[in-house]
């Protein structure tokens, strides 16, 4: 049977990216060797890392001052590798609590220096962004997660400041256009948008490093790794390359306008769905709805059940709601094609009338 993969992340890949991938694996480029068993300082991989760097400098139309890197690991890492390289002991930066991965990164930054969390949807569940809060002047950097994966919010605009601003892009790199340059500092675990887990993209500007005094291991230094052209040690290899064909197939598709054009339409067709059945609820805020996670909730609780099996039945994985939330999460990702969409919301649609 079909699968529809609505999967929060590892997610859903596009299937060309998938076939060269697996190609790649017995044989780079008809070369006669695997991606697998090539120097990481070979003319063959470092053309990789390069066509994937300068391509994401070309997508989201980054200035010069702006270096990107692949490094090793998950977001998670960058929630300690950023405060170890931005924030010194006794400085203080602030954070916005909008969600479960939010409030992990400034738990980790606390290890470093002072957190002030400057703005928090926790009274109302994250069900919401903030809006107009105060950034006090003295912080190293405001660090927001442009998207809950968890929660199904989205930031549609952000504060404009003079405090560098720092994002956790995870779950929706690459599915929109937008000023990047106002960022100081993005990073993304590899796995949602971009490709395969174990990689991160970090997008930063050099002139916010070297700034703090506290010693940082060679291996977790920006600037080390900026120096090295991101091949200080060896980088995760075959997750940089996934990444490079994904990369190279959003450009080929048209490009983050595209990308956006897509998922606002899945978005649309999904939300309006949901939002004509009572048996269903979403209590997000319409404006802070994230087109790439949309979280909701079977008005009878009861349903629950009946409903997630009816999803299996019909093909539909990964639509469980996060452990902490519960309900039911269908991912959007760039790879998904509207036709899943159309699909979910015909037997939503027919469950409601079944159920209603
Ligand atoms: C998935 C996710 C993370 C965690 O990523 P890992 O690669 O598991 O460390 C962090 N932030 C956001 C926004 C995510 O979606």
């Amino acid at each position: 049977m079909k699968k529809h993969n609505f999967n929060s992340g590892p997610s859903i890949l596009p299937q060309e990216v998938l076939a060269k991938a697996a190609r790649a694996v017995l044989d780079f480029n008809g070369i006669g060797l695997s991606i697998l068993e090539i120097g990481h300082r070979s003319t063959w991989f470092v053309e990789v890392i390069e066509e994937a760097r300068s391509l994401v400098k070309e997508l989201m139309q980054l200035s010069a001052e702006h270096e990107v890197l692949f490094l090793h690991g998950g977001a998670t890492t960058q929630f300690m590798q950023v405060p170890m390289n931005l924030l010194d002991t006794g400085e203080t930066a602030a954070y916005c609590d909008n969600g479960i991965w939010g409030s992990k990164a400034a738990a980790e930054a606390s290890l470093f220096g002072n957190v002030q969390v400057v703005a928090s949807s926790k009274d109302k569940n994250h069900t919401y962004i903030n809006k107009g809060f105060d950034i006090p002047a003295n912080s190293r950097y405001l660090h927001l997660t442009t998207n809950n994966t968890v929660e199904g919010t989205q930031w549609h605009s952000f504060p404009v400041t003079d405090v560098p601003l720092v994002a956790d892009m995870s779950s929706d790199i690459f599915s929109r256009p937008m000023n990047f340059n106002q960022f100081s500092l993005i990073y993304a675990g590899a796995q949602k948008n971009m490709g395969a887990a174990g990689v991160n993209l970090l997008v930063v500007k050099k002139s916010l490093l070297g700034k703090i005094k506290r010693p940082i291991p060679a291996i977790m230094d920006y600037r080390k790794h900026i120096d090295a052209n991101s091949l200080l040690n060896t980088p995760p290899v075959f997750a940089v390359y996934v990444a490079l064909l994904t990369l190279r197939w959003i450009k080929k598709e048209g490009g983050l306008k595209e990308m956006e054009r897509r998922s606002i339409e899945k978005a649309n067709l999904l939300y309006a769905t949901i939002d004509s059945l009572p048996v269903f609820t979403s209590h997000i805020v319409k404006e802070d709805r994230s087109n790439m996670n949309a979280v909701f909730f079977l008005s009878d609780p009861k349903l629950e059940a009946p409903f997630l099996e009816l999803c299996k039945q019909e093909g539909m994985v990964g639509v469980k709601g996060y452990r902490t939330v519960g309900g039911i999460r269908v991912s959007m990702y760039n790879a998904l094609p509207l036709e899943s969409v159309q699909a979910f919301c015909d037997m939503a649609k027919q469950f409601a009338a079944k159920h209603g």
